[in-house]
């Protein structure tokens, strides 16, 4: 149970690996880097994925799925995208397993080899630019505002569960313009939608920023993205939206017939946001206790919990809970009655803190003579008793809702603010990053060269141009040299 969990102050990886796991969000499977998703933790995805679902489709995308397998010769159309992910690829070489001689059990059919190795897809420009090349000819055909959820395969080293998997769930937007205005315009677009679905709904606050070329996705001409800070001072990347240029269209031939007949190659972008949310999510707001999740993404909202010794008692105590649940259900929260008699009410109070559910109703005889509840919330451990005369209680437990969800955000909000400094000199820069964390606002000469040098030698890295940041020249923290303004950096997840 909870009270076994690790301080978060003493070993915050080791928190985090034991909270996935102990409030059954995820765990590790038999092939290293590859993660279950357990229903617990599934059911808050699918609450991500309906909400951006929603939000993707608002903004005029329709869904479609492509295949999982990408022929090896597509891979390498687009000569930067090949190399970027060319370290990552799982290939499949042959289709047929056939009984070993000798007892050496099932063995690869040496005689089933394909013709042409396919790459198990690690994102899927190459596939949909392809037979983009069937669907558009003219500028009617424009813009195509396509978005498939699929899984996806990079073979990671370094693996941790959600943050980083060798398989993982995502959705993946690909669009198609007639203009690289149009383009640009859609990049940004969706990493606005991107933060908003960050802010509104998972209580995180995101900087909305530019990739460095260094941290460009491999085939794009721009890399816009949201970034996050974690409870560790770490950041974390959230969600990534390029404007591929028309690199894409010319590497698969993608032309289209503008209004005067000429004709041009299409212009691109893609997009996307992983079950690396979830990490994101829990990282940011949980706890010693447990997790801590925004009440909007919460699949369990409120959990009534029934104090009795007698079983009068419980039956006059699960009446009022049915009463309760039924007012709540109306407005649409979702709630659950815990009336298993396997479990003691502390036992059950330390299960939903663990599992971050926001707030817990606890009926005690009592509680019926006096007409109250006992309201607990999870993001700040409080208690209060409730008149159940004083107010509709579906009124009141919404209200709260909506103040857990505000608390959360600020919380996470302030908490960045405190850990973001800006510095001046090199000095201040490796102090910072040493002692304090967090992000490190700095001047920056603008090169790649010393973007990689301030790697080498701190492990920080440029998270992002800020897209916000204000007009003010300055000098490199590390070289010197001029800079026209400052950029965020971190040490990253
Ligand atoms: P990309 O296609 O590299 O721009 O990545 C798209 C999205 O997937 C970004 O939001 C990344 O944060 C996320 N992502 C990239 N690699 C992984 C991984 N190994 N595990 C989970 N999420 C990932």
């Amino acid at each position: 149970m909870s009270k076994g969990l690790p301080k978060r102050s003493e070993d915050y990886s080791l928190w985090y690996n034991e909270l996935v796991k102990r409030a059954d969000l995820a765990e590790n499977s038999a092939v290293r880097g590859c993660m279950v998703i357990k229903p617990y933790g599934y059911s808050i995805w699918e609450k991500m994925q309906a909400e951006l679902d929603r939000m993707f489709k608002e903004t005029g995308h329709t869904n479609a799925y492509f295949p999982l397998f990408i022929p090896k010769s597509y891979l390498s159309k687009e000569a930067s995208h090949v190399e970027g992910f060319a370290k990552e690829c799982a290939v499949v070489t042959h289709y047929r397993l056939k009984n070993g001689e000798n007892g050496e059990g099932v063995i690869v059919d040496p005689d089933a080899k394909l013709e042409e190795e396919l790459i198990v897809r690690p994102t899927s420009e190459t596939v949909i630019w392809s037979t983009y090349k069937n669907w558009i000819q003219s500028y009617r055909d424009l813009p195509l505002l396509v978005n498939q959820w699929a899984n996806v395969v990079r073979w990671e080293m370094r693996t941790r569960l959600f943050l980083r998997t060798a398989e993982f769930l995502w959705q993946e937007g690909h669009t198609a313009h007639a203009t690289a205005k149009e383009a640009e315009a859609e990049t940004l677009q969706m990493m606005n939608v991107y933060a908003t679905f960050a802010e509104d709904f998972m209580a995180l606050p995101v900087v909305r920023g530019r990739k460095s070329a260094n941290e460009r996705f491999a085939g794009a001409d721009d890399t816009l993205c949201i970034e996050a800070m974690m409870q560790d001072g770490k950041a974390l990347q959230a969600g990534t939206s390029h404007f591929l240029g028309q690199n894409f269209a010319k590497a698969f031939d993608v032309k289209f017939a503008a209004k005067d007949g000429k004709l041009d190659y299409v212009w691109g972008t893609s997009w996307g946001v992983s079950t690396r949310l979830m990490g994101a999510l829990i990282m940011a707001h949980s706890d010693d206790n447990g997790l801590v999740l925004p009440p909007k993404l919460a699949p369990i909202q409120v959990v009534i919990v029934p104090i009795y010794r007698k079983e009068e008692e419980f039956d006059a105590i699960s009446e009022k809970a049915n009463e309760i649940m039924a007012e709540l259900r109306k407005v649409g929260i979702s709630v659950k009655y815990d009336n298993r008699d396997t479990h003691k009410p502390g036992w059950k109070f330390a299960e939903y803190e663990l599992k971050g559910v926001p707030l817990r109703i606890a009926i005690g005889p009592r509680d019926l003579e006096n007409g109250t509840i006992e309201i607990a919330r999870r993001d700040n451990l409080t208690k209060s008793q409730f008149e159940l005369s004083s107010q509709p209680i579906a009124e009141k437990i919404s209200g709260m809702l909506e103040e857990i969800q505000e608390a959360i955000y600020k919380k996470a909000f302030d908490f960045r603010e405190e850990k973001t400094t800006e510095v001046n000199t090199w000095e201040e820069f490796k102090d910072v990053l040493e002692n304090k964390g967090g992000f490190i606002s700095a001047h920056w000469d603008g090169t790649p060269e010393t973007e990689d040098k301030i790697k080498e030698l701190t492990k920080a890295t440029i998270r992002c141009i800020p897209l916000a940041r204000k007009e003010e020249e300055g000098t490199c923290v590390l070289t010197g040299k001029p800079s026209e303004g400052r950029v965020y950096f971190a040490k990253a997840y």
